[in-house]
């Protein structure tokens, strides 16, 4: 297998060389759990996820690492603006840990229901603050640093090759010159290490630290954990690309001024952005699509998964429903596909094995590898996908056997959903049916106890319902 990526660093196609033979190392950035999760949110997510399996499916052992950002990010990347934790705590009049666990928790079970697989390492940033301060340290020691105003800086103009990431011209101005900008910093571009005096009074969360007391720049935390699960230099790290001119750029910065390692990492991979016809989705805007007001809207988490990977992932792709309503429908005929294909073969259980990747069902996933071996391209990985399914002469078992192969990627969970509708009888679907027609008449007259009852029977017997404005629809469970 030959995994060529597209890495921000260099611009250009590389073929994927892991640091350790048959091992890779893979940092993720991770929710800021100040409120829900939204669906450009969740295309990252997506995105990791199939990197990580591609990855995997390549034979290397893998060590995906993602963080919890619960403390120090300001609504403007650069220092600038609220801090989004503490702003999300006072408006719902809760303490800034009970924010993040309740957004925490959210965020998992929307990776859960997008067949997200979990990394191997779930790391919150409040956890590892004293992993912070040692490394803000090595940083201060090697010369990198000046305390300004409370807070402790980084110094760009001392880092040689500050902004390569993102191939960035730098003001040359002194912040003070430049409106808008924290005038204690000398370079516009400089950054908080490590707060002390903070802007804002009611600071929840604060740590003792040689600069006194205070809570780290945002930045710090992805480099502190990274290399404390990866090690001083790893394969790869990603984000969306909003995270390339600021975030990104000054992890670089910090993590080779304390190691002095350069590269820090191999390969930098960026998602780009899930946009609305009203340009792009923000968290902090409000008005943003959750995949709870998918489901709501009576779709189901996979189509949405679907529709992601409709697209290439350095693409810009734009949300609609008419597009959801496309991949729904498509997701669908693909499960029909299989069900069909699951009766020829007589059972779904046991499709076959050894597939030979010369002949028949096996040409199409060699042709499958080579195109998510293509810097991830889904678009065309699923379209093999389709040309397999549309070969009426091939061996039913056969063709089961490889489009479940071809899911280890993809993770839209063929198997269990094919299985799961292949195995009811039609009665049973026929019952369901009727005792979904008879619990809503029962909450039509307010016979709540009975639509209960209905719904706790059906739960007992592996069927969930679920209630939107489209109607109710079931699942198994
Ligand atoms: P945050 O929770 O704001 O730190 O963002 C989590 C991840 O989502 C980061 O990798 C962002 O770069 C990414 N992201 C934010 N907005 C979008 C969007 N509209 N489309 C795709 N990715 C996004
Ligand atoms: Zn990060």
């Amino acid at each position: 297998m030959s995994l060529t990526l597209y890495n921000t660093l260099t611009r250009e196609l590389q073929t994927f060389k892991p640091l350790i033979p048959g091992k890779a190392g893979f940092y993720g950035c991770g929710p800021t759990v100040y409120n829900y999760a939204h669906i450009g949110n969740l295309r990252a997510y997506v995105t990791h996820d199939i990197l990580s399996r591609t990855l995997r499916r390549s034979g290397l052992e893998l060590y995906h690492v993602m963080n919890i950002t619960d403390v120090g990010h300001l609504s403007g990347d650069n220092d600038e603006g609220d801090d989004k934790m503490l702003k999300s705590a006072e408006e719902r009049g809760k303490s800034v840990l009970e924010v993040a666990d309740f957004y925490t928790q959210a965020f998992f079970h929307d990776t859960e229901r997008l067949n997200i697989k979990k990394p191997n390492v779930i790391c919150k940033a409040t956890g590892h603050i004293s992993d912070m301060i040692a490394l803000i340290k090595r940083i201060e020691d090697n010369g990198y640093t000046y305390f300004s105003g409370g807070n402790l800086y980084f110094d760009i103009s001392k880092f040689p090759h500050y902004g390569e990431l993102a191939r960035l011209r730098l003001s040359g101005l002194k912040a003070g010159a430049r409106t808008g900008v924290d005038g204690n910093k000398r370079n516009p571009e400089d950054f908080v290490l490590w707060f002390t005096k903070s802007k804002f009074e009611n600071q929840a969360l604060v740590w003792e630290s040689p600069w006194g007391k205070g809570y780290p720049g945002w930045h710090i935390e992805c480099s502190a954990m990274s290399i404390k699960y990866l090690g001083e230099q790893f394969d790869i790290h990603a984000g969306g690309i909003d995270h390339i001119n600021i975030h990104h750029t000054n992890e670089i910065a910090q993590s080779e001024a304390a190691t002095g390692k350069h590269p820090w990492v191999q390969f930098w991979l960026h998602n780009e952005f899930l946009v609305l016809d009203k340009g792009k989705m923000s968290k902090a805007s409000g008005g943003f699509i959750t995949l709870q007001s998918l489901v709501d809207a009576g779709y189901d988490p996979l189509d949405y998964r679907y529709f992601l990977l409709g697209a290439h992932y350095r693409s810009p792709l734009q949300f609609s429903w008419e597009s959801l309503d496309g991949a729904r429908n498509a997701r669908k005929a693909l499960l029909d596909r299989l069900r069909a294909l699951a009766d020829k073969a007589g059972s779904i259980k046991n499709p076959g094995s050894g597939i030979d990747r010369e002949s028949g069902a096996g040409a199409y996933l060699a042709a499958f590898d080579r195109a998510i071996e293509d810097d991830l391209s889904t678009p065309r990985a699923l379209a093999e996908m389709w040309r397999l399914l549309r070969d009426t002469k091939l061996e039913s078992s056969e063709a089961l056997a490889v489009v479940f192969e071809m899911d280890s990627v993809l993770g839209l969970n063929l198997k269990a959903d094919a299985e799961g509708a292949a195995e009811l009888s039609a009665e049973f679907v026929q019952e369901i049916e009727e005792l979904i027609t008879q619990r809503s008449a029962a909450k039509k007259v307010k016979d709540f106890a009975r639509a209960d009852a209905i719904r706790q029977s059906l739960k007992e017997r592996g069927i969930i319902l679920e209630d939107g404005p489209g109607g109710t629809r079931w699942r198994r469970s």
